[in-house]
Order: structure tokens, then sequence, then C-alpha cells
């Protein structure tokens, strides 16, 4: 999965190269910066490799999907519908503008049902949020259907699958916007940093605006920016950009060795009936970050988890008991736990959300292991790996039948 795995002298040479300037800010400071602009570099390469209009980098993905949401003008009394199954980043962004998060069921997709999106909608409805979880695509015609028949606005969360495709067209990119994260464990990091994509100009300026205290960075002096609203700091660093815009350049060879040591792994699993994929939407477009797959039980399933970890298999993750993806475990939420005072309206509709029961989510993430691709692997490895999984859960698999 990760662009960290091959940190290497792309990205020194592309920091070293802010570090001789010593203009860490990526606003201002024309003539001491001697023509270093790395987050305007990346920006622009983002656009022209994704084929997005426009891209404002920000200092997070959490900090892109808030700054998307407040540019596309939600807020208090909205509702957007997202899937069970994300990060909780995904809901804690929705709730920062004062918004509500509409919770909805996955399906064997692993990503938001169209179904139970449709049956959300309310009248106070103003976005679908799918979020194209580990490396692959949501729905994307289903959802943009559903957005153009209720005129709701479709805000793209592909901070787990910076290069996948859906029909051709980056994720990201489909939607009213998109944002991308590069933390330190994405597809391609920044160390930490994020992305607002959109095709929409006035969306763009005014995350442009949002992520730097509403400066509308018209003029050649900061100090005499003119501020047309209210805004936030969420700026990137030029030292992250740096390290963005080598990890961007080598996306394209990350993804092939992702998909290959993918492919190895799906080869030795699927030679056992019972182990069945999650659904790829468009199977062209898939990133391999992970290779998701079902076992036919709960009981079965949580025995391949311990039975892999017994032969020191790493890297996968049962997200029914992980306690930030899988909304089943976001007990702080459940709880209540929050630092501050919310309007009670508000606060009760969080807490109703998070308290909801999710039986066809449940159904799925139960016997689900997501298992992460490294970058590292040589072809024997991944080979070697694949046999072991595949002997872990034939064994399972015999106990199962031999109890049974
Ligand atoms: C990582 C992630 C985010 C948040 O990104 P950060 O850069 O860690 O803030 C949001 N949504 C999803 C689905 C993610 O995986």
């Amino acid at each position: 999965m990760p662009g960290y795995e091959l940190f290497g002298d792309a990205e020194r040479n592309q920091v070293n190269e802010v570090l001789e300037t010593g203009i860490l800010m990526r606003y201002g400071f024309d003539g001491a910066r001697k023509g270093i602009w790395k987050a305007k570099e990346l920006e622009s390469d983002i656009c022209n490799y994704f084929g997005a209009g426009h891209a404002q980098l920000v200092s997070s993905g959490t900090a892109a999907l808030t700054t998307a949401m407040a540019a596309l003008g939600i807020g208090a009394g909205d509702e957007v519908i997202m899937p069970s199954f994300t990060f909780v980043a995904s809901f804690e962004a929705v709730v920062s503008v004062g918004a509500v998060p509409v919770v909805v069921e996955i399906d064997d997709t692993l990503t938001m049902d169209p179904k139970s999106v449709e049956a959300a909608i309310t009248s106070k409805t103003k976005a679908v949020m799918p979020v194209h979880m580990c490396g692959s695509m949501a729905q994307l015609d289903e959802l943009k259907d559903i957005c153009t028949r209720h005129n709701l606005l479709l805000l793209e969360d592909a901070c787990q699958a910076i290069g996948a495709k859906y029909k051709g067209k980056h994720v990201g990119t489909i939607g009213d916007a998109g944002t991308f994260s590069f933390d330190f464990v994405k597809i391609i990091t920044c160390a930490e940093g994020g992305a607002v994509m959109t095709n929409k100009l006035d969306v763009y300026e005014k995350c442009d605006q949002y992520s730097d205290h509403g400066h509308d960075h018209k003029g050649k002096d900061r100090g005499a920016d003119l501020h047309p609203y209210l805004g936030y700091n969420f700026r990137i660093s030029e030292l992250h950009a740096a390290v963005g815009v080598a990890q961007l350049k080598r996306l394209p060879e990350f993804l092939e060795m992702q998909l290959k040591n993918h492919n190895i792994i799906f080869e030795a699993l699927k030679a056992i009936p019972e182990v069945t994929f999650r659904r790829i939407p468009d199977e062209a477009g898939n990133t391999g970050s992970f290779l998701s797959f079902f076992l036919p039980t709960e009981a079965i399933t949580r025995a391949v988890v311990t039975e892999f970890q017994a032969r020191g298999i790493a890297g996968n993750f049962y997200w029914f008991d992980n306690n930030w993806h899988y909304i089943r475990k976001w007990q702080h939420l459940q709880h209540g736990s929050f630092m501050h005072k919310f309007y009670p309206e508000h606060r009760a509709a969080i807490m109703e959300q998070v308290n909801k029961a999710f039986p066809q989510s449940d159904a799925l993430m139960a016997r689900c292991i997501s298992s992460s691709i490294s970058l590292t692997w040589t072809e024997t490895q991944a080979k070697e790996r694949g046999a072991s999984m595949a002997d872990a859960i034939r064994k399972v698999l015999k106990e199962a039948l031999a109890t049974a």
C-alpha cells in the first residue's frame, strides 16, 4: 500500500531544494525562494496526472474533507450521507462544519450501498459522500444518478484510493469535489497532507481561501490580500509538498508493483472455493493496495485471523474489531465523548447515527479480511506469502468442517 516504503533519494532531493532556500512556507517570499514553489508545483502535477480542473493542497485528508464541505456550502442543518465503513476522519469532517453525518450500509463492494443511500434521503440531505475504501472504488454511476435525481452534491472521499479509476476517470475528480490524503500510510505520502480536487472554479477559489484564513491570494503582497470569507489555517508546508512532488512522479511505478503483488496473492486465494472477494465496480481501475476477501462465517474468519497471526503473516486487517475504520468500534462517539459543547440538536443527531444498527454491514464486515499489499515484496516473497495464507485458510476450513 504505502509510498513510505520506498522513500529515497528522489524525495530527499526535493526536500533539499526547499532547505537550500529556507523558505518553508507556500505563500509569499517571492524573491528569497528563488523560484521554488513546491506546493504550486504539486497542485499543477495533480491536475495533470489525475485530470482535475483544479487542486488545492492542504495539511491533511481530514482538512481536505472539511475544506471541501465548507467550499460546497455544507453546514448547519444539512445532512451528508456516508458509509458505515470508512476511516473515522470522514465522520469528523462532516461534524466539524456543523452538519449531520447520516450513516448508511455498505454492500459487497465495501463501499456505500446505493439502495441504502436512496432510502436515507430526507429534505435535509445536501450531499452524498462515498468513500473509495481500501484502494477500490464506490459505484459512482448509481450514486451520480441518485445525486442528479435528488439535486444533491457528490463529494468523493478518495483518501485511500489515489490512482484508482472508474470508467477511465480518476476517482476524486468525478463528483462536485473529491479529496486525497497524503498521510504517512497512504498510497503516496507527503508525511502529512491532503488535496481537494474540483472542476468548479468557484469551489476551488473557496478552498484556496478557506485553507488560509480567507486570503484571496490575488495580489503580490500577502499583507494586502482581501478576505472575502472566514477561513482557517489548513496550509501545507513546502517541505511536505516537496515529498509529494517526488512521490507523485513515482505513482505509476508504485501502482504497477502493487497490482503485481496483489494479483499474486489473489491467484493463491482464488484456488479456495470457500473464499470470495470484494466486488470491484471497475476491475481495470483497482489500485491493488489491499486484497479484501470474505470467508463463510464470522467464526471461520476469526480463526483465520488468529492462524495468520500464529504464522507471523502480518498486515491483515479485521476491520470488524478495528477501532478506527468501522462504526461499530467508534465507542468514543457512541458515548458522546466530545470535548466541547455542541448545539443540543446537533449532538443528539450525531449520537443517534453512531448508535444505529447496521445489520447488512455487520454481516459483511464480520467475514471480511483486508490484506495490505507491500511494494517491497519480491515475486518470491509474494508467492510465499500467498501460499502461506492459502495454507492457513485451508487448515481452518478443514478444522471447521471436522467440528461441524
Ligand atoms: C486517511 C483517511 C482520511 C484522512 O486523512 P488524514 O490525512 O489522515 O487526515 C479520510 N478518509 C479516509 C477514507 C482515509 O483513509
